[in-house]
């Protein structure tokens, strides 16, 4: 814990949207309730609220009623206006992570491991199954409102953050894209109450050239033998079912790589030694070994051989996924070092006080503004099926780059205590490096965004 001269002070609830909310109103009939009553805006009525600057309840449903194109006069909604519904979640969000998982951060990192109790919290507060529709029990939410539940949740934990991202951008997703209605049946209302979630793709030889993986389905009668080993697979430790990535069919090369849904206590199937890691020491990470693992041809999630397009779909959304859980982690620390700066004295005075801190506060904070607006645009251009994949490569690229640049700045602006366990500065800059390095390493978004921008054909 920190000691009392340099304690840093409990971020103040916010009444406002307690007040708003019942205590047991949970997201999946907040999300259900306000889904169900959508309000077209007039470009009045917008310019109305954007000049009183008065976003509030009277502006719900403001983003998703705009369609690219739409002439709705000269304004045009910020990026960053939330709706009252993604408020609300946000907000909410904010209130599980501060009351449920801050309490736990330091045991969980110290242990390597995840609480139970924050696992229920995920799950009894709808946030396991954001974009799952209510039908199945989810909270039939939107993609952007999952990325502000990954970010909020990474302000408090990056490894609870990265539990729910792969979670609900991985998982969840492709189920709803793909999945048969019988999948649907069978894991949807699983995924969303009780049931966690992994991907399975990176082996040993194939990490950054993910589709040169070697682990096998051989077809036999109405199933599929899986062999190989997936490693450093996030959730397995807690995960009931696995989408694993496997090739049925090897002489087509990549193009034999299908993709299957695995139950865990599939014999066979077996969950290896736990990685002990720099960061995110609370999120599971364990390589998970198949033998033999006899799975139901029921079980091909989509068709066979067209995997890998599966694969770099459903990567190009998570990456906004991980640049949001960048974000989170980035304002995180932030917000834990600021008020250290306006208290603490040198010199007889605050060292807030000195221009040479205030200017580096303020590039920090200017960075990390530019961040937010490249994720949420990002979130929104997939949410309206716009071309994003430029887009989401440089949100989790630039996200990583400012998680790494405002831990660094946090920690020497704490001087000597931020170099210590009394404060949660150094476990932010020891869990953002993984941002480079997972769903794409940074120089893999410099490759995509380089792809993007030589095909789109620029003119001097
Ligand atoms: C904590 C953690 C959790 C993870 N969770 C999952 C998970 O849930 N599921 C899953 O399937 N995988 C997961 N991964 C794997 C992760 O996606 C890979 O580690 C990542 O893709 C990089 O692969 P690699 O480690 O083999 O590095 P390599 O591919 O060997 O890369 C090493 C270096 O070479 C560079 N490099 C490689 N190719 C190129 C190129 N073409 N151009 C320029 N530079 C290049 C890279 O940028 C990097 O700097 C996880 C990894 C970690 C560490």
């Amino acid at each position: 814990m920190a000691t009392d001269a340099h304690q840093v002070p409990e971020p103040i609830p916010n009444q406002n949207l307690e007040s708003k909310m019942s205590a047991a109103m949970t997201l999946r009939s907040l999300c259900h309730t306000l889904r169900k009553t959508p309000q077209l805006l007039s470009a009045a009525r917008v310019r109305k609220c954007l000049r009183a600057q008065q976003f509030n309840s009277s502006c719900t449903s403001l983003t998703p009623e705009f369609k690219h194109g739409q002439d709705i006069g000269e304004i045009r909604p910020p990026v960053d206006l939330l709706t009252a519904e993604e408020t609300m979640m946000k907000e909410s969000v904010a209130k599980v992570a501060r009351e449920v998982i801050q309490p736990l951060v330091r045991k969980m990192d110290a242990e390597s491991q995840m609480d139970k109790s924050v696992i229920e919290a995920l799950f009894k507060n709808g946030l396991m199954g954001v974009e799952i529709p209510s039908e199945y029990g989810g909270t039939n939410g939107s993609f952007f409102m999952a990325n502000l539940v990954i970010e909020e949740l990474a302000k408090v934990d990056a490894s609870v953050s990265v539990m729910c991202d792969v979670h609900n951008t991985l998982i969840n997703s492709l189920l709803l894209k793909l999945g048969t209605s019988e999948q649907k049946d069978k894991y949807l209302p699983r995924l969303a109450t009780d049931m966690v979630g992994s991907f399975c793709l990176s082996e040993t030889e194939s990490g950054s050239d993910a589709f040169a993986l070697k682990m096998s389905a051989l077809k036999q009668g109405d199933f599929y033998l899986l062999n190989g080993t997936k490693i450093w697979i996030t959730n397995a430790e807690h995960a009931g079912m696995f989408l694993v990535m496997a090739n049925a069919n090897p002489t087509s090369g990549y193009k034999g790589i299908t993709t299957f849904l695995v139950d865990r206590d599939t014999q066979g199937l077996s969950i290896g030694k736990k990685e002990d890691k720099l960061g995110i020491r609370a999120s599971s990470t364990c390589p998970v070994h198949f033998d033999n693992v006899k799975v139901p041809a029921t079980n091909v999630l989509g068709e066979v051989g067209h995997g890998y397009k599966y694969a770099i779909d459903i990567l190009n959304e998570g990456r906004i996924g991980i640049g949001s859980q960048m974000l989170g982690l980035a304002e995180g620390c932030f917000n834990a070092t600021i008020p250290y700066t306006q208290e603490r004295k040198q010199f007889g005075k605050r060292i807030w006080d000195f221009q040479a801190m205030q200017h580096q506060i303020a590039h920090v904070a200017t960075q990390i503004e530019a961040c937010r607006l490249l994720i949420y645009n990002a979130a929104r251009k997939k949410e309206a099926g716009e071309p994003f994949i430029k887009e989401a490569a440089m949100a989790k690229y630039y996200a990583s780059e400012v998680a790494a640049l405002t831990t660094t700045k946090c920690l020497e602006w704490m001087g000597g205590v931020g170099y210590t366990k009394d404060y949660p500065i150094e476990k932010y800059y020891r869990d953002c490096k993984i941002g480079a390095i997972y769903e794409g390493t940074s120089n893999i978004q410099l490759n995509t965004i380089a792809k993007c921008i030589d095909s789109e054909g620029i003119k001097p």
